[in-house]
């Protein structure tokens, strides 16, 4: 008897879809399905882990008293005794000084959360350079420059001045030139309360969060070579990484990991100094005479009392002034 007919369109539907299957898992390879995580976050954009460095464990380069810089020009040097300034004169002539700094430092170069304008230490004292320029300290332009564009925006002069929590090193000064510190650093750890990182030596083996282009990632990788290091591009990046439970810690610079406890309860900065970090203003290679003005206006503002004030309006957190750093020369 033959079949009946809804039967016969049954089996030719089956035959269909078997050879779909058959084919699918033969001929093409299924489409990945991405594994969606509902519980964790995105990293921040440009964050990830660290590239292996090429070789952390080889020396620094080492340099004479390497935070010595140009003497200021004496005030009374004018008329025809003056020295001949072509960079200041070429940024007085532009009327603006071109500054580069980034957006994500609490403290030294943020953005007030009210005006969105930038603020903080190192700001103010790249306003107190155009003040000397310009008579007014609002002459300045801003440039975003993340901590590892810093030393191509000075050598292809996209800013004047690089001023951000920048740490005077001997391999930097082979590219770039330095006012005198005018803040001295220690690179410390930033932790959870309580999660048992009490220092640089409970860092082995855990997760900890630096940004790509300064000494405190270098210093990690050489302190800490077993550590599992995730790199971003701001350190407000690192705190969001490390608030995601992504990270167990932070380390740079104690004056910003200030700035990011000042942010979280929860956090808190543990263990002794893993390296001085003292900064300065950077400024292209060649232009000796924007160093000599520069280091004029950090005389000033350690003489006049505005480093104290900039000191207490911005850096409170980190307890009371120890005073401004004494400055050395070369000449
Ligand atoms: N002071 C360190 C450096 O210059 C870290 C500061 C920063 O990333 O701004 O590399």
């Amino acid at each position: 008897m033959k079949n009946p007919a809804p039967l016969r369109f049954s089996f030719a539907i089956l035959a269909v879809v078997g050879a779909l299957i058959a084919g699918c898992a033969t001929e093409e390879a299924v489409p990945d399905v991405p594994v969606v995580s509902y519980t964790e976050p995105p990293l921040p954009d440009g964050a990830g882990p660290a590239a292996t460095s090429p070789e952390p464990s080889s020396p620094d380069p080492q340099c004479d008293r390497p935070t010595a810089s140009l003497r200021p020009i004496p005030p009374g040097a004018a008329g025809q005794n003056a020295p001949p300034m072509p960079t200041v004169d070429a940024i007085k002539d532009r009327g603006r000084l071109i500054v580069g700094l980034d957006a994500g430092s609490n403290l030294f170069s943020f953005r007030d959360p009210m005006t969105g304008k930038l603020v903080g230490f190192d700001v103010d004292i790249a306003r107190e350079i155009s003040r000397d320029l310009f008579g007014d300290p609002d002459r300045v332009d801003f440039r975003i420059l993340s901590s590892a564009e810093r030393i191509e925006g000075l050598q292809d002069s996209t800013v004047d001045i690089v001023v951000k929590t920048m740490t005077i090193t001997c391999a930097r000064k082979e590219d770039v030139s330095f006012s005198t510190v005018y803040f001295q650093a220690q690179q410390r750890v930033l932790a959870v309360k309580g999660s048992g990182i009490n220092g640089v030596a409970d860092l082995a083996d855990k997760r900890v969060c630096a940004v790509d282009g300064t000494t405190s990632l270098r210093r990690l990788q050489r302190i800490v070579p077993t550590a599992q290091i995730v790199t971003a591009s701001m350190w407000s990046d690192c705190l969001v990484v490390l608030q995601q439970r992504q990270v167990d810690a932070i380390s740079t610079d104690d004056a910003i990991l200030a700035g990011l406890a000042s942010q979280d309860p929860y956090l808190e900065m543990v263990g002794a100094s893993l390296s001085p970090e003292p900064y300065g203003v950077g400024i292209k290679k060649e232009s000796e005479d924007l160093v000599r003005f520069v280091n004029g206006t950090l005389e000033r503002v350690r003489s006049d009392g505005t480093w104290n004030r900039l000191y207490d309006k911005w850096l409170t957190v980190m307890g009371t002034s120890p005073g401004p750093p004494a400055p050395t020369y070369v000449d």
